[in-house]
């Protein structure tokens, strides 16, 4: 067993690169899992550029699949896995024994955002090997259809994509506007169209977005560089504003655009990431100056294998294909240039893959 990996690290607010670390061992109920595949996301440009503070050191990365090196004892027991196993884990890996897990908020485990514990409360995954704590409950076998790059889109686009469109809740042949046709803006306009949406409008203006946006299913992509969203989707549903929008964006102006497009009795489901400013204003006259009967709802991708599993499902039976969201390819010694790439989004880049030798 080798001692020492490479891993891509946060070196301080604004600074990335190659490190060597000890490859992590497994306590009783974990794993540790050789790295395979992984996607860069965006949350890892916003936690460069500090918006958690300074994660000084730690090992970024949090949507990868691999196979299984080692088992902890008690994860060994449970019988359900085996060593070279191909394993997918949510970027959410909660413990699903404290309170808030047992209240059914995994994703909030021990404490606000607690389930995300990669590149934010402990080494992330953009390494050769990566630790997974409570493996039973977060280790999802990858059945054999299924490649290592279907899988990857599991452990976030998907789960955060589909969770906004669960959030939503899109009465069935409603209308929904999705706010940014990023890759999970993307997953969540798929969400839409299976959850029985029957108009979904995106918002856009980045060429290759919108050819996508509408190859997942939004009916019509309003370029806001062009016209007013608000107005256009107001015009687009008669004056009566959607049932439901989804924020993925993470800015105080779509947030602010979501409130104002929703109709009366509508929900906004936010899973966009609002990087920076001290709070995020709502709109008082379309929120019906706090009595309109608009539901805000956020949400933070939900983890657990049980998840994974059905997410997988999804994309073995077609229902989703994520594949079209890989822009770029990588090997791991080059995923330097692949994060610079991320923050500026250069080349069209919607996801880069990278793949570990
Ligand atoms: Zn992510
Ligand atoms: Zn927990």
């Amino acid at each position: 067993m080798p001692a020492t990996m490479k891993c891509f690290v946060m070196h301080g607010v604004g600074r990335v690169g190659l490190a060597d670390k000890p490859v992590p061992r497994a306590g009783p109920n974990d794993a540790v899992v050789r790295t395979t595949a992984a996607l860069v996301c965006t949350s890892d440009c916003h936690t460069v550029a500090g918006a958690l503070g300074d994660r000084h050191g730690l090992t970024l990365g949090h949507e990868a699949v691999g196979v299984v090196h080692e088992l902890g004892e008690v994860a060994a027991a449970s019988g359900r896995f085996k060593l070279g196993q191909r394993v997918a884990v949510s970027a959410i890996t909660p413990c699903y024994a404290c309170d808030n897990c047992q209240r059914g908020y995994p994703s909030q485990c021990g404490g606000l955002l607690g389930g995300w514990k990669f590149a934010n409360l402990k080494d992330g995954s953009f390494a050769e090997y990566f630790h997974v704590n409570d493996a039973v409950a977060n280790l999802a076998p990858i059945p054999d259809g299924l490649t290592d790059e279907q899988a990857a889109y599991c452990c976030d686009m998907l789960s955060t994509g589909l969770v906004a469109a669960e959030a939503a809740d899109i009465p069935m042949g409603g209308s929904v506007a999705v706010f940014s046709q990023g890759p999970v803006g993307l997953m969540a306009t798929a969400g839409a169209r299976l959850r029985g949406a029957g108009l979904v409008i995106g918002v856009e203006s980045v060429p290759n977005r919108v050819a996508l946006a509408l190859k997942y299913g939004c009916d019509v992509v309003i370029d806001f560089t062009r016209e007013d969203p608000v107005a256009a989707i107001l015009k687009l549903t008669g004056g009566q504003g959607v049932d439901s929008a989804v924020e993925v964006l993470g800015t105080a102006a779509t947030f602010a655009a979501c409130v104002g497009v929703t109709r009366p009795g509508g929900t906004v489901s936010n899973v966009g990431y609002h990087g920076d400013g001290e709070s995020v204003p709502i709109p008082r006259l379309a929120w019906g100056v706090g009595m309109g009967d608009k539901t805000i709802r956020t949400s933070l991708c939900p983890g657990g294998s049980e998840r994974m599993g059905r997410l997988m499902r999804l994309v073995a039976a077609g229902r989703i294909d994520p594949l079209p969201l890989t822009t770029h390819r990588f090997g791991f010694g080059e995923i330097g240039t692949a994060f610079a790439m991320m923050r500026t989004k250069e080349d069209g880049m919607i996801k880069p893959l990278i793949t570990f030798a």
